[in-house]
């Protein structure tokens, strides 16, 4: 019976299962292209608030990264093989120009995968002082993210020589390697936002520290990311302080293979003939206060000294007792990123639980407030896990959650129209696959005068003009 109603379906020209993804992230897109190829029935519309897709792989990885950004051709790939089913709807924020709940009522399944858009927070004294910035925001800004002024403190960190980076993950890596670059050379090869190179050629930076409030090995940096830091040239790496790595020196014989890798790197430093800046890890330290001047600038830090607690495998610390005091013209805040519900979740049904900033899901299904599986609704990438994770591993749990979504397919008798529906429902002016199509080719034609894999349009209303939507 299901099997001939499927093919009436099928003569009339209608698509039995109608998908819609928020976010055009790597999450989606991963998710996307499995529904694609794995069934000739499903229709995917992917919304996204921005003009143009690829969130983080667009406006996260870093400049100098281009070889990770090799998962956006892969995506451009897909969205063409199977564009009489994919559907781009760019511009079009869920939340704002379209609710959950109409999307809910019209697709079949509905994937939240919108990721993390806002950064954690400290909370200490002098968080918002002049000059204490946020890594986002300053990624995004040299990532030329649409619309984005320089991040406030720019102006103290235009003149600052020695800088703090508070958190010692990948992203703060990134930070310091883009402070202590040769900016000439090592990015006007690459897409940095060209505005923003301008300004990253005139700072100042002599030296740079990076603070994590516990040790070398629960570092959340991988090692592969930390080993192009001591490959930079003329960028010293200065040497632990004895107290920072005692304790795991005392381990040695005892390590992990991964652990000992970290800590040979470590060890054998940087290997610089004549330094121009320098950088440092600082372990053990727990930020308690941002000091700032009587301009409300900052002007230093004070930290405690943390020590591992209890056997040497745990990864809690505790305090000594004992503060220091760095001084410090600008300090980045890098202790990461954070998912924030939707408007429209609760009337949903879905709730986030305290402490844990993700959409709340079993293996991808999203789950109500009593913990019970919410049918046709589901969360994948930074959305899902909260924002920890490569590209890599958000491909392997998309790719599941595309799994989890067949099989619910396949019981599924009834098809939504999708975006048919939605459509009238649509006040903003919507950016389709062929206009990204438009505004990609004039980025490309941009770089390639400057010999950059493309020159980002950084202004959404430059951006529809050129895909002539204005
Ligand atoms: C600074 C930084 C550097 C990184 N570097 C690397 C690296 O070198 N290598 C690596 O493997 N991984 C890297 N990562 C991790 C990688 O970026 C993530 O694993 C990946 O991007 C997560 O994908 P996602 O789709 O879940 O989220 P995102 O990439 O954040 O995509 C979410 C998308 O949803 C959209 N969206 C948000 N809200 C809405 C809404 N209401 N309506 C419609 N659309 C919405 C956003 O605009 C965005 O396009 C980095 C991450 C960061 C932060």
């Amino acid at each position: 019976m299901r099997v001939r109603i499927r093919a009436v379906k099928r003569v009339a020209g209608v698509r039995w299962h109608s998908v819609a993804i928020v976010g055009a992230g790597p999450s989606g897109f991963y998710l996307a292209t499995r529904l694609l190829e794995k069934n000739p029935e499903v229709t995917v519309d992917m919304y996204e608030k921005l003009p143009v897709p690829f969130g983080l792989a667009r406006f996260g990885v870093a400049p100098d990264h281009e070889d990770v950004k090799n998962c956006n051709e892969r995506f451009q790939g897909a969205a063409e093989t199977h564009s009489s089913r994919f559907r781009f709807i760019g511009n079009t924020e869920v939340g704002a120009d379209i609710s959950l709940k109409q999307l809910k009522d019209n697709y079949n399944s509905l994937v939240l995968s919108y990721g993390s858009s806002e950064d954690n927070r400290l909370n200490i004294p002098g968080e918002d002082l002049k000059g204490v910035i946020s890594a986002r925001s300053f990624i995004m800004w040299y990532n030329g993210y649409p619309d984005l002024e320089p991040p406030a403190g720019i102006e103290q960190l235009m003149k600052a020589t020695n800088v703090a980076i508070i958190g010692a993950g990948n992203v703060a890596l990134d930070v310091a390697r883009m402070l202590l670059c040769d900016h000439e050379h090592h990015l006007k090869n690459t897409d940095v936002s060209s505005e923003a190179l301008e300004l990253l050629k005139k700072l100042k930076v002599k030296d740079v520290n990076v603070f994590a409030r516990r040790g070398l090995f629960n570092s959340a940096f991988t090692t592969s990311e930390l080993r192009p830091m001591m490959k930079l040239p003329g960028v010293q790496f200065r040497e632990l302080e004895e107290d920072m790595i005692l304790h795991e020196l005392q381990r040695r014989d005892s390590l992990s293979r991964k652990d000992k890798r970290l800590l040979d790197v470590i060890m054998k430093g940087s290997d610089v003939e004549k330094a121009r800046v320098s950088w440092a890890l600082n372990y053990y330290r727990l930020p308690k206060e941002f000091l700032g001047d009587e301009h409300h600038h900052i002007k230093g830090m004070i930290f405690e000294v943390s020590k591992p607690a209890g056997d040497s495998e745990n990864k809690k610390v505790v305090s000594t007792g004992i503060t220091r005091a760095y001084n410090t013209q600008t300090a980045f805040r890098s202790i990461g990123y954070k998912t924030i519900p939707l408007p429209g979740m609760k009337e949903n049904g879905i709730e986030f639980q305290p402490g844990k900033p993700c959409v709340p899901n079993k293996l991808g299904r999203v789950l109500n407030a009593k913990g019970t599986v919410i049918p046709g609704l589901y969360t994948a990438g930074w959305a899902a896990s909260g924002p920890t994770g490569t590209i890599a591993t958000t491909m392997m749990t998309s790719f599941s959650v595309a799994e989890e979504i067949l099989e619910d397919l396949s019981h599924e008798r009834h098809k939504k129209p999708g975006y048919e529906a939605v459509k009238p429902l649509l006040k903003n002016t919507q950016v389709s696959w062929e206009d990204w199509d438009t505004l990609k080719a004039y980025e490309e034609k941009e770089g390639r005068k400057k010999n950059k894999p493309r020159e980002k349009v950084t202004s959404t209303r430059q951006m529809l003009e050129i895909m002539k939507l204005n």
